[in-house]
């Protein structure tokens, strides 16, 4: 179980951008995570993977545990090898390198079983496989989002952090990428699946969020999230 508990958040010393968030990401769960633009979403992400340093953030209050050890304080490959990898917002592959050699770069702290990774991601992905050689920065959006998510797998996971992974995404490719978090899961990966497509994100979780200005409005199961008013006015657009 991976557990956050009335986590603060400041950058810059001075901003308080989460302010007293607690959430579950059980083990083998899919759980989504909703709410507007600025809410602190990333931002909350970047705590579970040790990259607040990086943007001048910090926690100020509360705790992050991986089955009850803390997680907020170590350093972001450590956070890795305790089975803990997202998937940025705006993809971030290595344009100038091949597909495969994106995928390699994913599974560094996995040594000894690339090769059986590499297997697996093609698997899950078979167009990566097809386009393995190819320069990623020539991939479509669709393509590279599917790298993203086949590099974040290379670490075998055991909680996979998505950060709007439809973003972007024409509806066809929107249908692929959730049978994918589908099929990741369903081979017991735990997904917690940050996304502006509500309808989505609700369709594969069992539980779902939703954070506004920092703080947890909305906690409850899927289908009931599913038929929250404001959820349906807010998020599904069926106010
Ligand atoms: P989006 O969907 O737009 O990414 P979000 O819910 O992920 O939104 P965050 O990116 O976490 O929200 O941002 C939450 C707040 O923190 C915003 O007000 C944002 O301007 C601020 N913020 C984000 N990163 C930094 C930073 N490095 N320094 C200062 N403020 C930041």
């Amino acid at each position: 179980m991976l557990r956050v508990r009335n986590l603060e958040v400041v950058y810059d010393d001075v901003m308080l951008v989460l302010r007293g968030v607690s959430l579950d990401l059980p083990s083998g769960a899919v759980v989504a995570l909703l709410g507007a633009n600025g809410a602190g979403k990333t931002t909350l992400l970047r705590a579970l993977t040790g990259l607040l340093d990086v943007h001048d953030g910090a926690v100020t209050k509360g705790s992050v545990t991986l089955d009850d050890q803390p997680v907020h304080g170590l350093r972001p490959a450590a956070i890795v090898r305790r089975g803990i990898s997202q998937v940025m917002e705006g993809r971030r592959i290595f344009a100038e390198l091949s597909v495969e050699d994106n995928l390699r770069v994913g599974g560094h702290t996995n040594a000894g079983a690339v090769g059986d990774r590499l297997d697996h991601v093609y698997g899950l992905f078979p167009v990566l496989k097809d386009r393995r050689r190819k320069t990623a920065g020539y991939l479509s959006g669709g393509e590279q989002q599917m790298l993203a998510m086949g590099r974040a797998l290379m670490a075998k996971p055991r909680y996979l952090l998505l950060d709007e992974p439809s973003l972007g995404l024409a509806p066809r490719l929107v249908d692929q990428v959730r049978e994918i978090i589908i099929e990741i899961n369903r081979l017991g990966t735990a997904v917690l699946l940050v996304e502006q497509n509500a309808a989505m994100a609700l369709s594969i979780a069992s539980h779902g969020y939703v954070l506004e200005t920092g703080k947890v409005v909305l906690d409850k199961p899927a289908d009931r999230l599913l038929a929250d008013d404001d959820v349906r006015e807010f998020y599904l657009g069926l106010g």
